[in-house]
């Protein structure tokens, strides 16, 4: 393996931010958190592949909660519940971070074990009243790291 590479790749996290390495936000799976936990969901959220999924309310700039795959196989389906009561029951409230925050800030919050995705924020800036902040995109760990290794990680 090609380790200056690698070398370059680390050195880089401190100049490389975490929108220029998001997934954009029309690119990620969400999901409604009024939706119901039905067959057809749970087959659409199976079928998606991802092991975390954004919950939304009403809009897709509206991004409360990170549902897990894994909290999901607990689930009794004769309950038929909500994702809003998965999310409030897990409690996994959408984590943020800034647009132009740098990889290496943003993998030294991976490690903490905080959380492996956030939700990236951009401002938008008026001249006469506070800036609005509106979602742009998801990054998670593994974007970091094929930062460091300079390569896609495809998927198992
Ligand atoms: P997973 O564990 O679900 O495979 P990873 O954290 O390994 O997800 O990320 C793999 C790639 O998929 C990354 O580029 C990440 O930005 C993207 N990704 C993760 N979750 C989602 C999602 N819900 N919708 C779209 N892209 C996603």
């Amino acid at each position: 393996y090609d380790e200056m590479k690698i070398i370059e790749g680390a050195l880089a996290l401190t100049q490389i931010t975490i929108r220029d390495v998001m997934t954009p936000l029309d690119d990620v799976y969400m999901i409604d958190i009024n939706r119901k936990l039905d067959f057809e969901t749970l087959s659409e959220i199976n079928q998606s592949g991802y092991s975390r999924i954004p919950v939304y309310e009403g809009d897709r700039t509206n991004i409360s909660y990170f549902l897990y795959y894994k909290d999901l196989t607990m689930l009794d389906t004769e309950k038929n519940l909500t994702i809003r009561q998965v999310c409030e029951f897990y409690n996994r409230k959408a984590v943020y971070d800034f647009d132009d925050t740098k990889l290496d800030h943003i993998l030294n919050r991976f490690k903490s074990g905080e959380t492996h995705m956030v939700v990236v924020q951009s401002a938008i800036n008026y001249a006469d009243k506070d800036p609005d902040y509106v979602p742009i995109g998801i990054v998670t760990l593994e974007d970091v790291i094929e930062e460091i290794l300079q390569t896609e990680i495809v998927d198992e």
